[in-house]
């Protein structure tokens, strides 16, 4: 049977900072990110399945990527876990969108981060391909299930 590849595009809000960076990314500020994210499988062959002649119900990737990342992500702030203590607490009062991560969040890191959780929710017919993520316009980082054995 076939193997097709499909993909569906996410977009989400977010801002950070890169502490320690030599430059503008030291500062918080925001981007529109776009996540590609495509999957390799075979489509479903059993006529008695709802999903016949689909791969994965573009619903159901939509749902499990929205749940995974997109909910969370869309118009918050991450901060790394080491930040401050008097910072995170200052921003957590104000803000309730203050996400802690334990790595310095470039969307090279992003992108490893959010192969990961993606590899472990998705069902066992189908396979993460790669990611695709634009932290800007003309700025992208990519993520390959082949590069990542
Ligand atoms: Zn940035």
């Amino acid at each position: 049977m076939a193997k097709i590849r499909i993909t569906k595009a996410y977009k989400f809000d977010m801002a950070h900072a890169l502490p320690g960076h030599d430059g503008l990314c030291k500062n918080i500020h925001g981007h529109s990110y776009e996540l590609l994210v495509t999957l390799i499988g075979e489509p479903i062959s059993d006529n008695d399945s709802p999903k016949l002649g689909m791969v994965i119900d573009f619903k159901d990737l939509k749902s499990i990527i929205k749940g995974l990342i997109v909910d969370e992500l869309d118009h918050s702030m991450i901060l790394r876990t080491d930040a401050p203590d008097d910072l995170i607490q200052i921003m957590k009062k104000n803000y309730e969108r203050i996400i802690l991560v334990d790595y310095q969040p470039t969307s090279e890191n992003m992108i490893i981060d959010f192969a990961e959780r993606i590899k472990a929710a998705l069902p066992e017919s189908v396979k993460l391909h790669h990611l695709k993520l634009w932290e800007t316009v003309t700025s992208y980082t990519e993520w390959y299930a082949d590069d990542n054995p």
